[in-house]
């Protein structure tokens, strides 16, 4: 029982033990983590209090290294900016250097020609003053013995310069008076004059568009012969040229530049009637000639301002002055602006079918690109841009060049603006033709400039050849000879060969054979604008075959006889022609009837008629007349018709007469089957056995326009109006398409290196509501061909538009019905046949 007691109490102590144990290790523990804790805060609150402190002191690195690296982003930012800003300033200033080249050139440019007006003038004025002291000696000489042997002396000296004599006759007492000058004699000479050049009906007229000798004159100018066309246009203005009114425009300038103040005094010599006699010179009068014929002679420019002996006052040399010289900076800047903003009024919505009835002075107003021709039956297939639809397929189609291996860089030219405007995106074959191999050099750099096939061509010998069975003296004389008469290119036997080649064989050719379209380029042509859709997938859609970009006239001595030959064409081969002949045709008015003439207007028609019944009635008389009793007018009517080489002398076929109009053949894209079809072919045989490719200097232009006249619908053929384009020195430009203007992006493949002409496409023209255009980029100096007078765009306009009617005359009613009236008007004159002018001003 102790025992166990004893046992029970020791188990009791050993219990005790662990639990004092266990409490002892309790409390060190609960000690050792409150000291632990506060260890730790404390370091942290030391921490804390250190980052305080160095944070106060700013020395806390934490702080200092975050502070750099957002400096270090600052500055980044900072340099990018600068640089940016740089850029730009550079382009600006670019840009500014470029365009003040530009305005220096203009600038210069303006001046000479200023210079060389002014200088022209004065030496016409010198002349003028010569001839009329010699007038002057004569009338002075009094006796009429001497003085008639003097004229004869003058005269011939002078060349009879019949204007002096009628200014004196009209004006007993002359002065240097300018408007004395174009009121008398000088206008009308110059009308005389011009008539010389041209026909008699050119020069009485306005300058229509369709006019001929003034188309030439076009053509001319781009040869070279003109000094600036330009400023041709300022005709009517009259600074120019040298005539009468051109002396109002010497004039006015020099109001601009002087001022009006010293003219203001009334001109008393205007009073002389018009009928007055000749008489002989008042003293004071010979003075004051005398004294401005000393002046001008000896180079002093002295101005007479009143008839009578007032102080006259001396004025230095034009070009001292320093508002002549203000004047001129203001016509340049004035010209650069126009030029460059293109600030004339937008016409949109005048349709060509308004403005038929306007006379050409209101149309003058709407040039034709700035017109609106809305035809169901044409119009461009795109206006402004659109996204390049890349993958879509692609027609059968290739660009076509016809070069030779000297023309490299030129070929290059063309493939580098085609690329960069067009077939980055598009990707068609190119296509080189030549008559000889090209070069490893020319087909290894060609193959550079584009991401598209390339193919070599070499031309067949007999297709680049006259036939064989021609005489090679002839064709060798003949062309020859067309080089002694100085036509264009008439010299030049590989022109020859080449407008035959492209007359007949180009298509034929295996590389042009297999393609269903092809698209002619030649070399250095430049294009204006970016064109966005492909053209070749357009026409077929749209069942088109034949597209141009650029209508003028041709030289009318390269084809003297071409148009006879296919008039003959025409007549054998039984073809009928359609409606898009008339595009190739003078008269607008359609007669029927045998021994048409080839007149414009039903009033000129009935001038005809008129003149043409007078005179026969004349010659039933002419055994009955006696002498003197032939009417005045008529005779005079009679000599005119028979000196002047218009109407009555013209070539007509068929009562037809060629305009001269073609298509610019440097840029055509057609359909192959057209020019590979039998009665093209039939036609080009025609032309070869006629002899033309050698005899003459056919091109192939009027050639191909020809054809597209006689075998396709007018529906058929598509103006490229969207498509700026440059050939040589002439070229076509739109205007932007307002509202549908993209910003550009280069196909992938296209890897061009940027030139300074792209800086110039990233910045296109403005927009404008008349505008069809694509990014164009026209440059500052261009001049529109559809405006000049050369171009053949009014007449398509004109036959395109959908209210078009051609007006028919029968030939044989106005003649029945005229003679009717003649005969009425022969009777009210008792029996007399008299001719008063011009039919319509009888009416
Ligand atoms: P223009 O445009 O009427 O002044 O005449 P070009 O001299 O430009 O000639 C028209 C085209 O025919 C161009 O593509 C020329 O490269 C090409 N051409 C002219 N003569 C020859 C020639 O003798 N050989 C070859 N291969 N091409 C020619
Ligand atoms: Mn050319």
């Amino acid at each position: 029982m102790e025992d166990s007691k004893h046992n029970a109490n020791d188990a009791l102590n050993k219990k005790d033990k662990r639990r004092y144990q266990i409490q002892s290790r309790l409390s060190k523990m609960t000690l050792a983590f409150s000291t632990e804790r506060d260890n730790y805060y404390r370091s942290m609150l030391h921490d804390l209090q250190n980052t305080l402190s160095t944070m106060h002191s700013g020395t806390n690195e934490v702080f200092l290294e975050s502070l750099r690296d957002f400096e270090e982003t600052r500055d980044y930012e900072m340099t990018r900016l600068r640089l940016w800003e740089e850029y730009q300033v550079q382009c600006v200033e670019r840009e500014f250097h470029s365009d003040l080249v530009e305005a220096k050139t203009e600038h210069n440019q303006m001046v000479r020609l200023v210079k060389e007006k002014l200088q022209e003038n004065l030496a016409k004025k010198i002349k003028a003053l010569k001839e009329d002291k010699i007038l002057l000696d004569m009338i002075n000489s009094n006796t009429s013995s001497s003085s008639s042997q003097f004229m004869a002396n003058s005269m011939t000296n002078l060349a009879f310069d019949r204007r002096s004599l009628r200014k004196r006759d009209i004006h007993p007492s002359h002065h240097l008076d300018t408007e004395e000058v174009s009121d008398s004699g000088y206008t009308s000479s110059l009308k005389r004059r011009r008539g010389g050049y041209g026909s008699g009906r050119d020069s009485g007229r306005d300058s229509r568009p369709n006019h001929n000798i003034l188309g030439r004159g076009f053509m001319e100018a781009e040869n070279g012969h003109a000094t600036s066309n330009a400023y041709s246009s300022n005709d009517e203005s009259g600074v120019n040229n040298g005539n009468g009114t051109d002396i109002d425009g010497y004039e006015s300038l020099n109001n601009l530049i002087f001022g009006e103040k010293q003219r203001e005094k009334p001109n008393t010599r205007h009073n002389a009637k018009p009928g007055d006699k000749i008489t002989s010179l008042r003293p004071e009068d010979v003075d004051e000639d005398m004294e401005v014929l000393r002046a001008v002679a000896n180079g002093v420019k002295k101005r007479e301002t009143a008839p009578s002996l007032t102080p006259k006052r001396t004025r230095p040399p034009l070009y001292k002055s320093r508002r002549f010289w203000s004047c001129i900076c203001v016509f340049t800047i004035l010209y650069v602006y126009l030029h460059r903003f293109n600030l004339y009024p937008d016409v949109a919505g005048v349709n060509q079918s308004d403005l038929l009835g306007l006379p050409s002075s209101e149309l003058k107003y709407y040039p034709v690109s700035r017109r609106v021709s809305k035809s169901h039956r044409d119009f461009p297939f795109k206006v402004g841009c659109s996204v390049p639809a890349v993958d879509e397929p692609r027609a059968n189609a290739a660009l076509v060049v016809l070069a030779r291996n000297s023309e490299l860089p030129d070929v290059i030219a063309s493939m580098k603006s085609l690329e960069r405007h067009f077939n980055q995106w598009f990707n068609y074959p190119w296509v080189f033709l030549n008559d000889e191999p090209f070069t490893e050099e020319f087909k290894e750099k060609v193959k550079a400039y584009t991401a598209s096939d390339v193919e070599f061509g070499v031309i067949e010998p007999q297709h680049w050849d006259f036939p064989a069975g021609v005489d090679r003296q002839l064709i060798k004389e003949s062309i020859e000879y067309q080089g002694d008469r100085g036509i264009k290119y008439g010299k030049l036997e590989s022109y020859h060969k080449m407008c035959r080649f492209y007359s007949g064989w180009f298509f034929k050719h295996p590389l042009v054979a297999k393609r269903d379209w092809y698209w002619r380029v030649e070399p250095k042509v430049e294009f204006y604008c970016d064109i966005t859709y492909d053209p070749f997938v357009e026409m077929e859609k749209r069942g088109k075959k034949y597209g141009f970009t650029v209508m003028i006239k041709e030289l009318v001595d390269t084809i003297p006889n071409l148009f006879r030959y296919t008039q003959l064409f025409i007549r054998s081969h039984n073809v009928t022609v359609g409606e898009t002949w008339g595009l190739f045709l003078r008269n607008h008015l359609h007669i029927h009837g045998d021994h048409a003439f080839t007149v414009e207007t039903e009033e000129e028609l009935r001038d005809e008629i008129d003149f043409e019944t007078r005179l026969q009635k004349l010659l039933d008389k002419r055994h009955s007349m006696k002498d003197g009793m032939i009417d005045k007018n008529l005779l005079e009517r009679l000599v005119k018709a028979n000196a002047s080489p218009s109407k009555l002398r013209r070539e007509r076929f068929n009562a037809q007469e060629y305009n001269m109009c073609h298509f610019w053949l440097n840029f055509e894209i057609a359909r192959t089957s057209l020019f590979n079809s039998t009665e093209y072919q039939a036609y080009f045989n025609f032309l070869e056995n006629s002899g033309g490719f050698y005899a003459e200097r056919w091109g192939d232009a009027p050639i191909h326009s020809l054809a597209v006249g006689m075998f396709l619908e007018l529906d058929d053929v598509h103006y490229f109006r969207d498509i700026g384009y440059k050939h040589s020195t002439l070229g076509h430009c739109p205007a932007n398409a307002r509202g549908k203007q993209l910003p550009y992006e280069a196909a992938e493949s296209y890897t061009a290196p940027k030139s300074l002409r792209e800086y110039l496409f990233e910045r296109p023209d403005p927009a404008r509501l008349y505008g069809v255009g694509c990014r164009c980029r026209c440059p500052t100096n261009h001049r529109e061909i559809e405006d000049s007078l050369s171009s053949c765009m009014n007449k398509w306009f004109e036959l395109i538009d959908d209210n078009y009617t051609e007006s028919v005359v029968d030939l044989a009613v106005v003649r029945r019905q005229h003679s009717v009236e003649v005969q009425d008007d022969i009777e009210r004159h008792a029996g007399q046949i008299v001719y008063d002018g011009p039919w319509k001003k009888k009416k």
